[in-house]
């Protein structure tokens, strides 16, 4: 018999929570009756998704967090149980991309003009940022948050990868591969955790509008650019998804009843994005 959905009393952690995809998915935690502790390293972010949360009956905290700083991490922890008790679900959701890991351009090109940001001048610094914020900031959350889930009943860890794990888009090398990491590292983990009852899946987004790809996709005057043009040409629904659509895939892998056999899955969630070929 299908269960209904049901995160009451649950302690939910979700990193990158003052951003646009984890605001949106802590907030709908909590309107399903689970205790959120919200962690960003933009505290002031977060807090407007706690202040809507508890302004609606629920139960939320932000705090100011660095998924880049085990201690801090540690320290948190030690907050949160003290808070809300021991984590359930862990949604590891910060990440992001880096200019300076970025290419101006899709294809390399003989004599591109001198200011053109090529493959050959991409940063050392900006490339080391995307893995490390996306893959390490992933392990070490994990490392810290899923000691006390092991043997929790229920407990399980959501990661975030994207459609670039399945094939690379152009112009964002370092995201990519690292989102390509979070696919191996999520399939790593539910093979690591599966005698201690701890499952592991992610979701892949596919194209939504949030600030960290707002420039990419709109032209100053709010207009889609040549590359939005080109995103929308190939999800086969024709259009950029919305945060809440990625909450039914969310809840369903979170859910200990619906998904209890799920783990290792990597769920694309794309209007068909990365089931086109283009042709
Ligand atoms: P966002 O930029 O709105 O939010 C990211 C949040 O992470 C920000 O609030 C930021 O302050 C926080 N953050 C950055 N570095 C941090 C650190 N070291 N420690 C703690 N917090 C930190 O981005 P978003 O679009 O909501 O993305 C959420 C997740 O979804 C990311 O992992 C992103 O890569 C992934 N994703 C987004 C899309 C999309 O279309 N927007 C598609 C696929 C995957």
């Amino acid at each position: 018999m299908v269960k209904v959905i049901d995160f009451k009393d649950k302690v939910v952690v979700v990193t990158g929570a003052g951003g646009v995809l984890c605001g949106y998915l802590a907030t709908e935690f909590a309107k399903a009756g689970a205790k959120v502790a919200l962690l960003d390293l933009n505290q002031e972010a977060a807090q407007t998704y706690v202040d809507q949360i508890l302004e609606a009956g629920g139960h939320a905290k932000a705090y100011e967090s660095n998924v880049l700083d085990k201690a801090n991490l540690e320290q948190v922890r030690k907050t949160i149980l003290a808070d809300f008790g021991a984590v359930d679900i862990l949604v590891n959701g910060a990440g992001g991309n880096n200019p300076k890991a970025t290419t101006d351009n899709e294809f390399h090109e003989v004599d591109l003009p001198e200011d053109t940001n090529s493959f050959f001048d991409l940063d050392e610094a900006g490339i080391s940022f995307v893995f490390n914020l996306n893959y390490l900031g992933t392990l070490l959350s994990t490392q810290v948050f899923a000691k006390d889930m092991v043997g929790r009943p229920g407990a399980n860890i959501i990661n975030i990868s994207s459609m670039n794990a399945f094939t690379p888009l152009t112009k964002i090398p370092a995201y990519s591969g690292a989102k390509a990491a979070i696919s191996n590292f999520t399939q790593w983990l539910a093979v690591h955790f599966s005698k201690v009852g701890i499952r592991c899946n992610a979701i892949a987004p596919g194209f939504l509008v949030t600030n960290q790809n707002r420039t990419l996709l709109f032209d100053n005057e709010g207009q889609p650019t040549a590359r939005a043009h080109k995103i929308l040409n190939n999800t086969p629904m024709g259009r950029f998804g919305e945060a809440e659509e990625l909450v039914g895939g969310v809840f369903f892998l979170a859910d200990e009843n619906l998904s209890s056999f799920v783990n290792g899955v990597v769920l694309p969630i794309d209007g068909g994005f990365s089931a086109y070929s283009g042709v």
